[in-house]
């Protein structure tokens, strides 16, 4: 069993499982070149670069080994081969309940209106609920749930919603003032439920030691500073390339709850409008977020609800 890196990923921003932020490129003053030394003794310097070279490879091919040489796990919900960092879903689940409290912590801790936590409580396992009777009849099965839990934070400063790996779900007081309807709340709840049976979380685990075996491969072969600081950043952008897919997936994950429940899966592009509105413009640029802005998330929301409700969204389904 490989070692589960901590810290855990850290939830900033709307949506779960943003990633941490690795510091890069203070200049440190020192600008060497890439490749040796200039003016240096001359004799050893080729064999000094094809050491490097060997030991970069070296370094490059282990991650890759041990990233995709381990054969895949079976996602039980899904169906599909995945590469994990945790096989058993036990595992998963207990990492998330070690993670729970400090998350619980950083936001005020749990909400004391009863009734408003009864209510996320509900909804999400009306979510649940509908889902095993779906997997039932297709012959699948959701091994998380009987680990969910639905929690309302008292934090009423952060317009935010996460999950944690094996069902822990968290809604932020914040976000769920801004919601107008409760479909809105079953779109949030039933996209952090799609982190959890994605298991992004797990996944992301398990890449995070390729990327970081990578970045440390270019590191040694450009043998400075810069070059390292240069790995780490390539390391950076491909992980949160990974982190927007994940936000995307679990928009589908949304719209397909939602409607399984009986919720009018429009409801995820009000959720998208509070979002947009709750950053007040003051979102990052696309690329260099783990998530993507929400006129973009809008369109493949509604490119969604269309590929999965060819004859329109029944007229009965809650708003
Ligand atoms: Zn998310």
């Amino acid at each position: 069993m490989s070692r589960i890196p901590f810290p855990l990923p850290r939830s900033r921003g709307q949506g779960g499982f943003t990633l941490p932020r690795r510091r890069v490129g203070q200049p440190t003053g020192r600008q060497r070149p890439m490749f040796g030394r200039p003016g240096g003794a001359s004799g050893g310097m080729g064999s000094a670069i094809k050491a490097r070279l060997l030991i970069a490879l070296a370094i490059a091919a282990f991650a890759i080994i041990s990233y995709y040489g381990k054969p895949g796990d079976i996602n039980q919900v899904t169906g599909e081969s995945e590469r994990v960092a945790l096989t058993e879903e036990s595992q998963e689940i207990q990492l998330g309940l070690q993670a729970a409290p400090e998350m619980v912590g950083q936001h005020g801790g749990p909400s004391r209106n009863m009734a408003d936590q009864q209510r996320v409580h509900q909804v999400g396992l009306r979510l649940l609920n509908a889902l095993q009777d779906y997997l039932a009849a297709n012959g699948f099965k959701n091994p998380y749930y009987d680990a969910f839990q639905f929690t309302l934070l008292a934090d009423s400063r952060t317009v935010n919603a996460f999950a944690l790996p094996g069902g822990q779900v968290f809604i932020t007081q914040a976000l769920y003032s801004r919601l107008e309807t409760e479909g809105q709340l079953a779109g949030v709840l039933g996209h952090e439920i799609g982190h959890v049976l994605a298991r992004h979380g797990n996944k992301r685990m398990a890449k995070q030691g390729l990327f970081q075996g990578l970045a440390g491969a270019v590191g040694v072969l450009g043998g400075s500073d810069q070059s390292a600081q240069m790995g780490q950043m390539i390391s950076s952008v491909l992980a949160m390339k990974y982190g927007r897919e994940d936000e995307l997936e679990s928009d589908v994950w949304g719209v397909r709850l939602c409607g399984m429940a009986g919720y009018d899966p429009h409801a995820m592009i009000g959720v998208m409008q509070i979002l947009a509105e709750a950053s007040g413009g003051q979102s990052p640029p696309e690329f260099f977020s783990t998530h993507p802005s929400p006129p973009n998330r809008i369109e493949r929301i509604q490119e969604t609800i269309a590929r999965e409700y060819p004859q329109g969204v029944p007229a009965d389904y809650r708003p």
